[in-house]
């Protein structure tokens, strides 16, 4: 494990080599960026609170019937997981209006303000590109550059929706409304009988949803960073310990 390989260093993970070609660590780091990176910071603690929150997710999903790529937790920091292909479309589900669809909408004749309770989930789709600042793109866009074939992205569609219930439940039990999460999904490089081509990937944690307090409102993710609004090791540790998990900072 000292030498192992990094394959790929991300703004919030990396991604090492294992000894075994289907798997990989993914390794959770204290980096926050926000803005596309513009804006950066380290924050002691958030890495291990991500993987421990993220593992708590992923297993939590895995016993509801959904496909992920997690197979174990290695410590605090690094997770065991199943190499991927993964597809460069972020999915966003929204149950709640906020971040960036106030701002693109804002001053619409419609009121899509901050906080407005959507009828239905909304389910929107990014293209994963830095330089270009993860353009929002259509379901036609994914299937006609050829990211997905129809079949598979219904299957992704439904499959975001389904986990929005499933996560809406986990986070209502422990008094957190979920306002919005990202997700991503990839093709295992080892396939596995009887599996969909299409799994879900990378990770689920306040770093990627938006994340309300029921009682109060207190924003519990990565916004108090964006915002500057400080205390985000105390919010991501009260999120975990609302789950019962237990992460030891120093
Ligand atoms: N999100 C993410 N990574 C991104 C963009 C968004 O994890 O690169 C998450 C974000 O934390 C929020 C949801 O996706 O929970 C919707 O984000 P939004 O489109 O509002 O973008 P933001 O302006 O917050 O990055």
């Amino acid at each position: 494990m000292d030498h192992r390989e990094k394959l790929y260093e991300g703004k919030a993970k990396a991604i090492f080599a294992t000894d075994t070609p289907d798997e990989l660590i993914q390794y959770f780091k204290d980096d926050a960026t926000a803005y596309n990176a513009q804006k950066h910071d380290i924050i002691s603690g958030k890495g291990k609170l991500n993987n421990a929150i993220s593992h708590h997710i992923m297993s939590k999903l895995g016993e509801s019937g959904i496909h992920h790529h997690l197979i174990r937790q290695i410590n605090d920091r690094e997770q065991l997981i199943r190499k991927c292909k993964i597809i460069p479309v972020e999915v966003v589900v929204r149950n709640i209006a906020a971040g960036s669809m106030v701002g693109r909408l804002a001053g619409a004749h419609i009121p899509i303000n901050q906080g407005t309770c959507l009828k239905t989930p909304i389910v929107e789709y990014y293209l994963k590109e830095d330089a270009l600042n993860d353009p929002i793109i259509t379901a036609e866009h994914i299937t006609g550059f050829d990211l997905a074939s129809e079949d598979e992205l219904t299957y992704i569609r439904l499959t975001a929706l389904a986990i929005n219930r499933l996560l809406m439940d986990m986070f209502a039990d422990i008094g957190i409304v979920l306002v919005d999460f990202k997700l991503e999904f990839g093709r295992p490089a080892k396939p596995v009988a009887g599996e969909p081509a299409i799994i879900l990937a990378d990770e689920i944690s306040p770093d990627n949803c938006r994340l309300w307090d029921k009682a109060t409102g207190d924003i519990k993710d990565k916004d108090r960073f964006r915002k500057d609004l400080g205390g985000l090791v105390d919010a991501y540790q009260d999120i975990a310990t609302r789950f019962g998990l237990t992460v030891s900072l120093p």
